[in-house]
């Protein structure tokens, strides 16, 4: 079988050009005769290759020098601890705005912790829009304020922060994290699981401002304390090696292409595809209200079941695969991130245009 368009919401997509660089490297990497997988996470080759994925990381988003920038395990659930265990340290009160499920389960650990105030919340209506923040209900002695800031189930995107004075601003970029230019220095802790837009499952990314590692409060395990990772520059144990070097790999790739400038005009470019066929087609609708679109995962309906069904079955057919809904709100969702190209995305538009042309003519 040939490469399909793979529009899963993650694990997903990687460049074509890093799949085959780390193909070439498997067995022997860099005349060193092992396999990246096979190296001491002590070896100065591999050292290098830490080293190599975090400066380039800091070179294209940006990153200022002080913030600390940790390759931890876990995945992005285990942030929702980390983050309370690490930053209730003062008042031990955090504000939470509830975007959808992934905001739910970071609420629902740090109220484990402290006390936990929701701001705002876009429940009532299944989460299809970015709620309205109104300053006069936040906390105003928060330890810090908590966003998702791309909702992958629901393909709703925040276009502006809260304006929350010193408090700092913690954002899990699981979907969204390197697909546009964002200012770190707007943010205390972003945090995002690799396996969406930056490289395999098993890496975490956590960039975040100094001042806030090493006040965690006293029940933190050691392997949850930022401080523990920090000083050991995330070697307090064995990282997780080849997700790393893969995702450095993916960081190179994204410099190689123009830096996220770049990649973010891309990506505005097919997500517009979409969503003009979108908003012009008299039987698929997006379900997201237009102003809080996701530029990474779109969700689309048609008007039954079936049709959902004959259409995910179809485009499966067509090489356009895992096009299927999440489950707790069914229809389709064409995830889009860095490593789809534009020629996937108009193959998707062109197969939904003829799936509405037949339907249509029946
Ligand atoms: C996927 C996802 C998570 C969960 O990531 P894991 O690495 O599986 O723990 C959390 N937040 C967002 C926004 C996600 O998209």
């Amino acid at each position: 079988m040939e490469r399909v368009y793979n529009f899963s919401a993650g694990p997903s997509m990687l460049p074509i050009e890093v799949l085959k660089k780390a193909a070439d490297e498997m067995t022997n990497y860099n005349n060193t005769g092992m396999s990246v997988m096979e190296m001491s996470h002590r070896s100065v080759a591999y050292q290098n290759i830490i080293d190599k994925a975090e400066s380039n990381l800091r070179e294209i988003m940006n990153i200022p020098d002080n913030y600390k920038v940790l390759f931890l395990q876990g995945g992005a659930s285990t942030q929702f601890a980390m983050i309370p265990l690490n930053l209730l340290n003062k008042s031990q009160k955090a504000d939470y705005v509830n975007t959808g499920a992934w905001s739910k389960k970071a609420i629902a650990e740090a109220k484990k912790y402290g006390e936990v105030n929701v701001v705002a919340s876009s429940e009532d209506k299944t989460y299809t829009y970015i709620p309205e923040l109104n300053k006069e209900s936040f906390t105003k002695d928060a330890d810090y304020f908590y966003i998702t800031s791309n909702n992958t189930i629901y393909g709703t995107k925040f276009n502006e922060l809260p304006d929350v004075g010193e408090v700092p601003i913690v954002a899990d970029m699981s979907s969204n994290i390197l697909s546009e230019e964002i200012d770190v220095s707007k943010y205390g802790v972003i945090f995002a699981g690799a396996q969406k837009n930056m490289g395999p499952a098993g890496v975490t990314v956590v960039i975040i401002r100094e001042d806030l590692i090493g006040s965690c409060i006293d029940i933190t395990p050691t392997m949850l304390n930022y401080k523990t990772h920090s000083e050991k520059g995330s070697m307090f144990n064995t990282p997780p090696t080849y997700s790393i070097y893969v995702a450095g790999l993916v960081f190179e790739w994204i410099k190689e292409l123009g830096g996220i400038k770049a990649i973010q005009q891309k990506n505005e470019e097919k997500a517009n595809l979409i969503y003009k066929f979108l908003d012009n087609s008299n039987l698929f609708k997006g379900t997201v209200v237009k102003k809080d679109r996701s530029l990474m995962n779109i969700p689309f309906v048609l008007p039954t079941d079936e049709l959902n069904n004959k259409f995910i079955k179809e485009a499966s057919q067509k090489g356009l695969v895992n096009l299927k809904g999440h489950r707790s709100v069914g229809g389709m969702r064409a995830s889009i991130y860095n490593a789809m190209p534009i020629e996937g995305v108009n193959t998707l538009v062109s197969f939904m245009k003829d799936f509405e042309d037949r339907i249509n003519g029946m």
